[in-house]
């Protein structure tokens, strides 16, 4: 039987298998480079949440029982057969995002890291023993949580879908998936690898739906233990109320204004290199996007020049093609919301230095293209420089000394990355120290590695992804006291003295 993305039609990934939503209603997604229909895919609402939900608790207490060396496994393989089915999905998250082959097969290519590693943990996480006091015993359990919820974007929708997957399965959680409804095929086709790999039915599930219908009815069901989304910082408000409701746990990945701080002593062409990659890797769709571009003034106009030539420079084309460069953005939507932003930078006065403006040929007459864009002469407090536009946009702002640099990096409500770049080794973690963002990197932007915790300070989230952390946050305590001491049970001695709580 063909796989079911050959014929264009996909299901509901509920049970360890497809089935079509109750409603009978598909959507189609997009081909973002010339707006050409990918797949119709079943459209979910609460009545596949509740079903979801189900099999996830039947398939709980098996998978929570099974042990942690078994389930170890089970990740392993999964590992196994995804590097062995890489090319498809590499395929299959080009065709659904439009991002460039070379930076898909790159990211995708680790993801069965991911399983290798979570799996090592949970055979490896020992339960604690604290010193107590007295002919006791005290121990604590990391014990699964339940359901768990996962709500996910279209930016890196594999990638990110894996980094909460793996520490669920690891700490014994079975879950239910709500993908983008841009780019749910890949999270719906880990089904069949996961079940491949001997995961039992109902571990893991995939509603694709929208996020007013499926994503409320998931985020809402007393069933979930905890809901954890990536996404835009407003829809993170928004869920993590309605989780609240229910007193469900919530974590989120929101979004982001990363700053890169180049320091004088950097050669222009380094600050350069790191800057056409950290602003338009995923055409310039990742939360930590490097759309502040800080630049001590002593090296600005070598930058920007060299910033600008090059940029004209990327390659934008077919993104199966490897040797694209830039592909389009995601949907009419994410470009109209980059146009609004390039009016808004130069209605501020900021200085157009490049791009702005859709590329010209019949190649990009359809599909959301949109090209490379700096904007220098920015000022911190313009919205270009304030508000996330997740798009092909830098903004290029000078400063003169170091105390400036770090306000200006500070100077957002977003707190999810930053990377600061020096010859200066001492300069690298006083600066590091206090950028107020969950991840800094130094003479670096946007390395990630599934033992390094991910996550933001203010606006940008609550919890960890990756680590031990992540681990961690799908598991609870539960503390176990074992009374050594065979003398009697002396509530009743009439000593005078209470000792119990003692
Ligand atoms: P989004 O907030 O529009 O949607 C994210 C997910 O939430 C989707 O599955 C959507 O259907 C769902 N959703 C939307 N409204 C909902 C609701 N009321 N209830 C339940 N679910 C709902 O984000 P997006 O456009 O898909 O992704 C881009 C955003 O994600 C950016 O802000 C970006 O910074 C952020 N992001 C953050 C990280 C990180 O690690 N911090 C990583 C990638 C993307």
């Amino acid at each position: 039987m063909p796989a079911e993305h050959e014929q264009r039609t996909w299901g509901l990934w509920i049970d360890g298998g497809w089935r079509p939503a109750a409603s009978g209603r598909t959507f189609a997604v997009e081909n973002p480079k010339d707006a050409s229909v990918l797949a119709e895919v079943a459209e979910g609402g609460a009545t596949d949440i509740d079903a979801a939900v189900a099999a996830a608790q039947r398939a709980f207490d098996g998978w929570s029982e099974t042990p942690p060396e078994a389930r170890a496994r089970v990740m392993a393989k999964a590992a196994e057969i995804l590097r062995g089915r890489m090319d498809e999905f590499v395929r299959i998250e080009v065709d659904q995002t439009g991002r460039a082959r070379r930076e898909l097969a790159a990211q995708l290519g680790r993801l069965p890291e991911w399983y290798e590693y979570f799996g090592a943990l949970a055979r490896t996480h020992e339960d604690t023993v604290p010193p107590f006091n007295g002919p006791f015993l005290n121990y604590t359990r990391r014990v699964p949580l339940g359901v768990v919820g996962h709500v996910t974007p279209w930016n890196h929708p594999l990638l990110i879908l894996t980094k909460k997957v793996a520490p669920s399965l690891a700490a014994g959680n079975s879950m239910v998936v709500k993908p983008s409804e841009l780019a749910p095929l890949t999270p719906l086709l880990l089904g069949e690898v996961l079940r491949d790999a001997g995961l039992p039915d109902g571990v893991y599930n995939v509603v694709p739906g929208f996020g007013a219908d499926a994503g409320a009815a998931l985020t809402r069901h007393q069933g979930i233990r905890k809901i954890d989304l990536t996404g835009g910082t407003e829809t993170g408000k928004t869920v993590a109320s309605l989780a609240g409701r229910n007193l469900t746990r919530f974590a989120g990945e929101l979004g982001g204004k990363a700053a890169m701080v180049a320091f004088p002593g950097v050669a222009p062409q380094a600050v350069v290199n790191a800057a056409l990659f950290a602003s338009f890797v995923a055409t310039g769709q990742t939360c930590v996007q490097g759309s502040r571009l800080i630049v001590h003034r002593s090296i600005h106009d070598a930058v920007v020049e060299e910033l600008v030539t090059r940029t004209r420079t990327l390659r934008l084309g077919d993104p199966q093609d490897l040797r694209t460069q830039v592909g389009p953005l995601v949907s009419e939507r994410q470009r109209a919301i980059v146009e609004k932003y390039v009016r808004i930078g130069q209605e501020e006065g900021a200085t157009l230095a490049v791009g702005g403006r859709r590329p010209e040929g019949a190649a990009y007459e359809r599909g959301y293209w949109y090209l490379p864009t700096v904007f220098t002469g920015v000022r911190n407090d313009m919205r270009i420089a304030q508000e996330e536009i997740f798009g092909p946009v830098v903004c290029v702002m000078p400063f003169d000394d170091e105390e400036e640099a770090i306000a200006l990096a500070n100077g957002t409500e977003f707190g999810l990355a930053a990377s600061v770049w020096t010859e200066d080794v001492r300069q690298a973690h006083r600066v590091a120290h206090r950028m107020q963002a969950g991840i800094v990197w130094i003479n670096d932007h946007h390395r990630i590695d599934p033992a390094s915790p991910w996550g933001g300070f203010k606006m940008s989230g609550i919890g960890r992804e990756n680590g031990i952390a992540a681990y961690h946050e799908y598991t609870q305590i539960q503390n176990v006291i074992v009374n050594l001491s065979s003398a009697p049970f002396d509530w009743f001695a009439d000593d005078g003295a209470m000792k119990r709580y003692s």
